[in-house]
């Protein structure tokens, strides 16, 4: 056998991954079309200089770098968003705003390979340009939301924050802009401590550092209460609170507007690329701690590429951790579809919690009847056997209280005590 092997990082697609990366890429297409966002296509090696401008310390240091034969410093390029922003500075500088583009293919990063991350990965990347107002942030926003049920996710959820909030500390506190950059680097990688000591070092006031320590805790999903509390703390930093109002206004729009979108405001939340003005986001899904795609505002960078200034909101997806995402939830799915499951509560004060769990699973795309009749368990089991159903799940209360529940086989007649976050396995076997 041949001794020849891809290069580190670097993946082959068999027919079947291929068939699944192109399927997410139309999909990518599609919402692109839903959203009036048009194709262009840009080179895959850039000039180093474009690439390195604002792309921040930790991105600049994973990109693959050579000189080509002309003796000239390039890159392959680590995002899309330069590289966009490059033709928005130049060939596109007279047209008419607002500018909506995408564009797909591959993307260039030194990272140490495991499992959804590759040093060659392909991302579907969104850039609404030329608009300032919290409705193109709303936009961005819900394109993602929209890219992701149309790949197939069921579950996700949005990390969100904003930088304004943490530059209008520093930039009041008069910290260098280098000094920011590390700071915001540092809090990337959830490394506060550290973050904390050099603000400190770098001479904030105690009020900095006692409202900065309070910010890195504040997060929950009870997003608009978040955002008044960012508020209240910020106090007195006059951009800070900008920001905090600016974060509001977005996320009203986007409830408003009647979209259902799991989110998380995280107050401490900061993103590697160092070009980010405004609102930061990213996406999960539950069993993977990975992104699946990022985004954010960045105002500034096409006048630093010698544009007209240009105030802009983007998204760049992972389509091959959106890949791995569907390919585990459809499994899930799959290995559920068609199996057919009662949940039965053990007594009315219990009904809350065998609803909550019908909808976990029903979630997980497996149908799900809960007794509505007010039935003893012994009669509603009864009725589940004659009507062939496959589990019943009993909710009871001394089981709830170590978060599980007895699922029977309804067939074998077996049954056992599962923790609720293993219902899946449990049907599966
Ligand atoms: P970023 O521009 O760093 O926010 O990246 C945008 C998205 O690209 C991330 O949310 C990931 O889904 C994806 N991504 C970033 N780095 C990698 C990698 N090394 N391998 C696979 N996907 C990646």
């Amino acid at each position: 056998m041949s001794e020849f092997q891809t290069v580190r990082g670097m993946r082959d697609f068999l027919p079947e991954e291929a068939k699944m990366m192109r399927y997410i890429e139309a999909q990518a297409r599609r919402v692109a079309e839903l959203y009036g966002y048009k194709e262009i296509i840009t080179p895959v090696v850039e000039s180093y200089e474009l690439l390195s401008a604002k792309a921040g310390e930790e991105v600049r240091s994973r990109m693959f770098v050579f000189k080509d034969l002309g003796g000239r410093d390039v890159a392959l390029r680590p995002e899309f968003t330069a590289s966009v922003a490059r033709l928005v500075a130049t060939t596109l500088r007279n047209e008419p705003r607002p500018f909506r583009l995408f564009c797909i293919g591959s993307i260039y990063r030194y990272d140490e390979p495991q499992r959804g991350r590759y040093r060659e990965f392909w991302q579907s990347n969104y850039e609404l340009m030329g608009s300032s107002k919290p409705e193109a942030d709303a936009e961005i926003l819900m394109l993602t939301n929209s890219l992701m049920r149309e790949a197939g996710l069921r579950k996700f959820a949005f990390k969100v924050g904003h930088v304004g909030v943490l530059r209008g500390l520093f930039n009041q506190e008069k910290l260098e802009d280098k000094v920011q950059s590390a700071i915001m680097q540092l809090m990337d990688k959830k490394q506060y401590d550290e973050a904390l000591k050099l603000v400190e070092d770098a001479g904030a006031s105690e009020k900095c550092m006692t409202t900065l320590r309070e910010l890195v805790e504040l997060k929950g999903s009870n997003v608009l209460v978040i955002v008044d509390k960012i508020e209240e703390l910020v106090k007195g930093y006059e951009k800070s609170v900008e920001a905090a109002k600016n974060l509001r206004e977005i996320l009203e729009l986007v409830s408003k507007s009647g979209f259902k979108i799991d989110m998380t405001v995280e107050a401490g939340f900061a993103r590697g690329l160092e070009y980010y003005t405004g609102i930061i986001f990213e996406v999960y899904v539950l069993d993977m701690d990975i992104a699946l795609g990022g985004g954010g505002r960045y105002d500034r960078l096409i006048e630093l590429f010698g544009g007209e200034p240009t105030p802009a909101v983007g998204v760049a997806h992972g389509i091959d951790r959106i890949m791995l995402a569907v390919q585990t939830q459809k499994s899930m799915q799959e290995i559920g579809r068609g199996k057919k499951v009662v949940v039965i509560p053990i007594k009315e004060e219990l009904r809350a919690e065998a609803l909550k769990v019908s909808q976990m699973l029903r979630d997980a795309g497996i149908s799900v009847e809960v007794e509505v009749m007010g039935r003893k368990m012994a009669k509603a089991l009864e009725d589940a056997d004659r009507r062939k159903m496959n589990f019943a799940i009993i909710v009871g209360e001394r089981e709830l209280k170590e978060g599980a529940i007895v699922i029977r086989n309804l067939a074998t007649r077996e049954q056992s005590t599962v923790k609720i976050e293993k219902i899946l396995d449990a049907i599966k076997d």
